[in-house]
C-alpha cells in the first residue's frame, strides 16, 4: 500500500519538469512561506557557475575530474548528464537528513528523479511540473534570458521528450497561472506531510 516502503522519518519531494517551466519558482515560494520547514539539498554539478549563484548554497561546483572521482567512490545516490553537464545528489547528506526527519525538496532531471524515486520508494514524492504548451515554455525560457539561441532550441527539443514521459509521475501540475499551480503544489506537499506525522 501507500506507505509500505517507508524507511526514514523524513521525506524527499522531487520536483521534475522541463527547464524553464517554473520548478525553482515554486520551490522558492514554498520555502519562503515555510521558513525552517524544508531543506534544499545541495547537489554537485560540473556546469559553470552563473552570476549570483553561491558555492555550497546553490550547488557544489566541481571539475569533471572531481565529479567522476565521486561517481567512482559511489558518493551519489543518483547522478545524470544534463545538457552536457554532470549533476548529482550527494547520498550521505540526503540519507542523514532523512534519518533525522528532515523534509527535502529539490529539482532533479527526469532520469535522476526516476532513479532517486526507485531508491527512496515511499520516502520520496515526485511532482512533475508541466507547461500549458511548448509555446508557453518557449516564451518563459526566452523571458528568463539565461540562454543563447542554440541552448533554447536544445531545451525545447528535450522538453518535448520529457513531456512524453510525464505519465511516469504520480503528481502532475500544469504551471499556467502561477497562483493556481502553487495552490496545487502546496496541497500535494501539505497532504503528504500530514501523512508523515
Ligand atoms: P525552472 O526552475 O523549471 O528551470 P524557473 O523557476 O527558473 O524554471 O522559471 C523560469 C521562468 O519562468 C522564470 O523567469 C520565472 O519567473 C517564470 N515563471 C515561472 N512560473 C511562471 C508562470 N506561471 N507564469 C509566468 N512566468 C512564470
Ligand atoms: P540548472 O543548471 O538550470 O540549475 O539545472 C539544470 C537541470 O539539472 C535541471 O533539470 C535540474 O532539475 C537538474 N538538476 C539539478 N540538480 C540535479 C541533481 O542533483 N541531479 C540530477 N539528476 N539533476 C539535477
Amino acid at each position: 500500500m501507500y506507505m509500505d516502503n517507508k524507511k526514514y522519518l523524513g521525506h524527499f519531494f522531487i520536483i521534475v519538469g522541463p527547464s524553464g517551466v517554473g520548478k525553482n519558482t515554486l520551490i522558492q515560494k514554498y520555502m519562503k512561506e515555510n521558513p525552517n520547514k524544508i531543506i534544499f539539498p545541495v547537489s554537485a554539478t560540473t556546469r559553470k557557475k552563473r552570476e549570483g549563484k553561491i558555492e555550497g548554497i546553490n550547488y557544489y561546483f566541481l571539475s569533471i575530474e572531481e565529479f567522476k572521482e565521486k561517481i567512482k567512490k559511489n558518493e551519489f545516490i543518483e547522478w545524470a548528464l544534463v545538457f552536457d553537464n554532470y549533476y548529482g545528489t550527494i547520498e550521505k547528506k540526503v540519507l542523514l537528513s532523512l534519518e533525522k526527519g528532515d523534509l527535502l525538496m529539490k529539482d532533479i532531471d527526469i532520469q535522476g528523479a526516476l532513479n532517486l524515486k526507485s531508491k527512496l520508494k515511499d520516502d520520496a514524492t515526485c511532482i512533475f511540473i508541466s507547461p500549458k504548451s511548448i509555446k508557453d515554455l518557449e516564451k518563459r525560457i526566452r523571458d528568463r534570458g539565461l540562454d543563447e539561441e542554440n541552448a533554447i532550441q536544445k531545451r525545447l527539443k528535450d522538453a518535448k521528450k520529457e513531456l512524453e514521459n510525464s505519465n511516469k509521475f504520480e503528481n502532475i501540475i500544469i504551471n499556467d497561472t502561477l497562483d493556481k499551480a502553487y495552490e496545487e503544489f502546496k496541497k500535494i506537499i501539505n497532504e503528504r506531510i500530514c501523512l508523515e506525522k
